[in-house]
């Protein structure tokens, strides 16, 4: 299964791409992951990243490119993977369609994951994030365990300015690549408001 969750900050996607990657055994690739990973080991790239991060903008294509080529490149890819937060442009879809042309592969679906704005800001303010598992928790939707609570992390463009930013970028940028994906067949859209049992049934469901 090759595929891409595509989807405004907030829809969801982080959450519900590490489960259908536990179903379908591939590598979840998610290029936000990739660069706190690169700002946190302080790598050139990471820094250069963290300054479009922080203020909620995109990434210059040529870094996101190079980065996801090198990525899909590794053999853990052979069974398939999953896509999350990339492409998030026209050239980045493009480019993403060139590479595995090249090597003759093609991806079997494109999940759009749509939540409105309006719970959007609602979802991403009150999102903490589980440094030593990956689990996303909410404040009020999702409460964590009380032993978990105290090293939750609230990421730095969790912010409202910079969420409005993103959701900016998500509609300017990203939604163009919308077309792109239903032109050819490839689109599944989903909606992604209710509760993560729901979605994920309903994204399941989408997917057979
Ligand atoms: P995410 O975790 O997917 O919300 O990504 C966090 C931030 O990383 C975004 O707001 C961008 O600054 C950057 N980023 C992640 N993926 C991309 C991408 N495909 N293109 C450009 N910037 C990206």
């Amino acid at each position: 299964m090759r595929m891409i969750f595509i989807g405004p900050p907030g829809a969801g996607k982080g959450t519900q791409a590490a489960r259908l990657v536990d179903h379908f055994k591939i590598p979840h690739i998610s290029t936000g992951d990739m660069f706190r990973a690169a700002v946190q080991a302080g790598t050139p790239m990471g820094v250069e990243a963290d300054r479009y991060m922080k203020a909620g903008r995109l990434v210059p294509d040529e870094v996101v490119i190079g980065m996801v080529r090198e990525r899909l490149a590794a053999p853990d890819t052979a069974p398939g993977f999953m896509l999350d937060g990339f492409p998030r442009t026209r050239p980045q879809a493009e480019a993403l369609a060139e590479a595995l042309a090249a090597d003759g592969r093609a991806l079997d679906a494109v999940l759009l994951l749509e939540v409105p704005d309006a719970l959007i800001v609602e979802r991403i303010v009150g999102r903490r994030t589980d440094p030593e598992t990956g689990a996303i928790y909410h404040l009020t939707f999702s409460p964590p365990p009380a032993a978990v609570a105290a090293r939750l992390i609230h990421r730095k463009d969790d912010t409202e300015e910079a969420v409005r930013a993103r959701l900016d970028a998500y509609h300017n940028q990203t939604a163009p690549v919308v077309p792109f994906y239903e032109g050819v067949g490839l689109l599944r859209r989903v909606n992604g408001v209710g509760d993560p049992d729901g979605v994920t049934a309903a994204i399941r469901a989408a997917l057979a």
